[in-house]
């Protein structure tokens, strides 16, 4: 197995989060994939955009439709709306404290863009979960979740978006044993929550400042965790929120290119000319005011959404 997917036991390293655009002009902060670490369990993308606050004239975001195979997005809010279109013809609108779940499977694709009117401020996370073999080349699907189990714990509000956790489970189907928390830390102090050994967790501060394990953590990275932990020490000297996410490591290569994830550089260069030549496979997006994506040249780094 690649070094760089294999869990380590307990570690705690700050991945450095880099910037960069998504769609017309959003600007995002790109945890994953990292220079150090591809996966977290099956994460495997993670922009964190915002908090912005738009000018009465600005768009916003606006993510023209483009495609996806072998992963699931997953669209999680703090502030603002975005609405969601697909190929399947679901129309979304997602708020703060919601969950949209896309699954790609062998091919879909999507538009994502702020409402016009909207609220001023924007904050929110984009993640990717890589789907195993057994489900990668399935039919696509897209579930919104208006509800999600929330819990109380040692201090700190707990929803918990996706997977399994604190004999919890979130109605979002996953295909992998994973975890994913929205943590407030509304109390200041120290606060313990425990976390599944056999999983490999990574923390992102999305709000003011806390420190984990004893350890002082911004925005400006990831912190990995590794797996083999019991619990986790959370502390904060002023409200703060971050996002808690992990899962069993993931056991196979994955592969990410532009939209795509598959196991093969030749399910991308298929997956690229199925969408440059509009191929019934992903589809067609329906009611977004602007162009498709075009798809790079194959070779080139480029990763988008
Ligand atoms: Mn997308």
């Amino acid at each position: 197995m690649d070094k760089l997917t294999k869990a380590s036991g307990p570690v705690m390293e700050a991945l450095p989060v880099r910037e960069t655009i998504v769609g017309e002009d959003m600007k995002v902060r790109r945890a994953l994939p990292n220079r150090l670490r591809r996966l977290v369990g099956a994460w495997t993308f993670l922009d964190h955009y915002g908090p912005v606050t738009l000018a009465p004239e600005s768009k916003g975001m606006r993510v023209g439709p483009h495609p996806h195979t072998g992963l699931q997005t997953v669209s999680w809010l703090y502030a603002g709306e975005v609405l969601h279109r697909d190929s399947l013809g679901f129309k979304q609108m997602i708020r703060p404290g919601q969950l949209n779940l896309m699954t790609a499977g062998n091919g879909i694709s999507h538009s994502e863009e702020t409402p016009c009117p909207h609220t001023p401020d924007i904050h929110g996370l984009q993640f990717w979960i890589a789907l195993p073999e057994t489900r990668r080349h399935r039919e696509p699907g897209f579930d919104h979740y208006p509800q999600l189990p929330v819990m109380e714990r040692d201090g700190m509000k707990l929803t918990l978006v996706i997977g399994e956790g604190l004999g919890e489970r979130s109605p979002a189907r996953v295909y992998s044993s994973l975890t994913g928390f929205d943590v407030e830390l509304g109390d200041c102090g120290t606060h313990t929550l425990p976390l599944h050994p056999a999983f490999e967790h990574a923390l992102l501060v999305i709000d003011g400042e806390l420190s984990v394990e004893g350890i002082a953590m911004e925005m400006t990275a990831l912190c990995y965790l590794g797996d083999g932990r019991e619990r986790i020490t959370l502390a904060n000297g002023k409200p703060a929120r971050a996002f808690l996410f992990g899962g069993a490591p993931f056991g196979e290569e994955v592969l990410l290119w532009w939209n795509f994830a598959a196991r093969h550089t030749a399910e991308m260069a298929a997956a690229r000319a199925d969408w440059e030549a509009h191929a019934a496979r992903f589809g067609e997006v329906r009611g977004y005011d602007g162009p498709r994506l075009t798809a790079p040249e194959l070779g080139t780094r480029l990763k988008t959404r």
